[in-house]
């Protein structure tokens, strides 16, 4: 299937890339397909190397305004996310065109412009602020979890405070949970709901009807807690 254009609205939402943990890396998709949380294995990256020529025109703050294509076999529409370091991912699904591609990026320039300017001003902490976040972090989150795991009657065999770069959180099918130090950063309902959602995976490592229904009845402001995450994650990071 081609997409026109004229199928892409402005949304920005986060797109559910990552099966078993929380992205939280904003991204804007056009909307070819109804959204379904699905593992997309990259197939071919295209181009790889850094001479990929950007359609983006350079900006004072960005000279070299870097754009990079990914194509992705089992992706269902065109996404674009602004990289950690200000660089512009561009996944073109099953079908798609380069052509197209830019043309979609030429639709949002906008909001590259606005995502771009938005890491860049997001709240910096010092190297002790992050130093003394992270050693409460090993003690309070792992400590947090095992109480909500004895309240659901679960078992957890490892716990893990890490930084990653794009998820709040993860559950392995060996039962590990690793979370994301910036989780100290949070509200506690919204800390509380990561936890409770990872745990939710040591009953069910899907994200299916039953799985939510899991989440929902554990922890009831669920839909809240990801509408914050989903505003006010990236800043977090
Ligand atoms: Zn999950």
């Amino acid at each position: 299937m081609v997409a026109s254009p004229a199928d892409f609205p402005a949304l920005s939402r986060y797109s559910g890339l990552v099966q078993l943990a929380l992205p939280f890396a904003p991204t804007i998709e056009s909307s070819l397909a109804p959204t379904r949380v699905s593992p997309i294995a990259p197939t071919t990256v295209y181009p790889l190397a850094p001479t990929s020529v950007s359609p983006i025109a350079p900006t004072p703050e960005d000279p070299l305004a870097p754009v990079y294509f990914v194509r992705h076999r089992r992706a269902r529409r065109y996404l674009l996310r602004v990289e950690h370091d200000g660089r512009l991912r561009v996944t073109i699904p099953r079908g798609g065109s380069r052509r197209e591609a830019d043309a979609f990026v030429a639709r949002h320039l906008d909001w590259v412009a606005r995502e771009r300017a938005r890491l860049q001003t997001r709240s910096q902490l010092s190297f002790e602020e992050r130093h003394t976040l992270r050693q409460r972090a090993r003690i309070e989150l792992p400590a947090r979890l095992l109480e909500l795991a004895v309240l659901h009657d679960l078992t957890v065999t490892r716990v893990s405070v890490r930084n990653q770069r794009t998820r709040w959180g993860s559950c392995g099918r060996d039962g590990h949970i690793s979370l994301n130090w910036r989780l100290v950063l949070m509200p506690m309902a919204v800390r509380d709901y990561v936890l409770v959602h990872e745990l939710m995976h040591l009953r069910r490592l899907d994200h299916s009807r039953a799985y939510w229904r899991l989440v929902a009845a554990a922890c009831p402001g669920y839909r809240e807690a990801r509408q914050w995450l989903r505003t006010n994650g990236p800043s977090l990071r």
